[in-house]
């Protein structure tokens, strides 16, 4: 739908290689024939899905795939235009730095270079503005995060405001947001942002209630805070009485299966008590999709008028991270174009 595309959007929770398009992981495997991957593996089509546990061997899939510093500007690059392309105004872009031994490719240079394409698609005049947040892997444990942490903190100050806060994501089954806690609260105090996976599995509930206190900037997910799906009140007061915005991603969480359905969608839920919600992809390579396809979903599923997608895109200018004078220019982007398009 036209429309969809028109409209201005923000772009809060996706993950930087579970982002890649069709096009460009068919290069991608082009350039590493001896891998022997099938392009089936790394994109999960419409009609199908996986346990979340399969997702997760998918981005095994993918990051041998991109794992050198010139895979990662490729990527980076392509994942940017493709997004302002479908009309994204405002990026904020995660992934997890890695260290890949063959290819000398360490953490630091990870992150160096997704911010020399961010560097690049603003010399290009690429009509986006995106940000970075560094991601920490639950998987691996409370050092890796602080060390993580230490090296976003660095990046924090010496990226001219295009580091902006932090992510914890990875398999939810894996390991426990206690043992993250302190890295968590040191990147809180240095002045990072938090945008933290919650409550993607209902096992997670008291690791919620822990990680909630600190309080997160962002929530990714909350899939199963609520009482209606074995979360709790009193998670639904902190969430509510802190008023924290929740990332809402549907397409992956219905091909994910971590939600039965579209109409079942827990955006529902906080929707209608008026709470903050971001629409998001996730991985839009992964789950084939766009952010024009999640609003129009949203629109279709839940019965919501252009007007009210409009607010939504409009509303989630306030939940960036991004300075204040950023967010006074996209307003007035948002403003001129509402003219043009509604
Ligand atoms: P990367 O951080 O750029 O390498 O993007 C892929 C990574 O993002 C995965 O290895 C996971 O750690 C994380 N990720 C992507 N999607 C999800 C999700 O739905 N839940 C939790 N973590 C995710």
């Amino acid at each position: 739908d036209l429309f969809y595309r028109q409209v201005p959007k923000v772009e809060l929770h996706a993950h930087l290689n579970g982002s890649v398009s069709f096009e460009t992981m068919e290069t991608l495997i082009k350039r590493k024939p001896h891998l022997n991957i099938e392009h089936s593996t790394t994109a999960i089509r419409r009609g199908q899905r996986r346990s979340l546990d399969e997702c997760f061997q998918v981005f095994k899939v993918i990051h041998q795939l991109v794992d050198s510093e010139e895979d990662i500007l490729m990527v980076a690059k392509a994942v940017i235009q493709e997004f302002a392309a479908d009309g994204v105004k405002y990026l904020e872009l995660r992934s997890t730095p890695r260290e890949v031994t063959e290819t000398g490719l360490t953490k630091q240079r990870c992150i160096e270079t997704v911010l020399e394409a961010i560097r690049q698609c603003k010399q290009e005049e690429v009509d986006i503005d995106v940000r970075f947040l560094v991601a920490v892997d639950r998987r691996h444990g409370p050092v890796v995060a602080m060390e993580t942490v230490k090296l976003a903190e660095d990046f924090l100050l010496s990226s001219d405001g295009v580091v902006v806060g932090l992510d914890l994501s990875g398999d939810p089954t894996v390991g426990h947001g206690k043992d993250l806690l302190s890295a968590l609260e040191k990147a809180k105090n240095c002045g990072l942002k938090l945008a933290l996976h919650l409550s993607e599995v209902p096992s997670q509930r008291d690791e919620s209630e822990l990680l909630l206190n600190l309080p997160p900037d962002r929530i990714g997910h909350g899939t199963f805070l609520h009482p209606e799906v074995g979360g709790a009140d009193s998670l639904v007061d902190k969430v509510c009485k802190q008023n924290i915005p929740i990332e809402m991603c549907l397409t992956s969480n219905v091909k994910g299966q971590t939600v039965p359905s579209y109409d079942k969608h827990h955006f529902q839920y906080w929707y209608k008590r008026g709470h903050p919600c971001v629409l998001c992809t996730d991985d839009k390579g992964v789950f084939c999709t766009d952010l024009s396809q999640e609003y129009q979903l949203a629109a279709s599923t839940f019965g919501l008028t252009q007007e009210a997608m409009w607010m939504l895109s409009q509303q989630a200018i306030g939940y960036t991270f991004a300075p204040e004078p950023i967010k006074q220019r996209l307003e007035k982007k948002w403003a001129e174009l509402k003219q043009q398009i509604l």
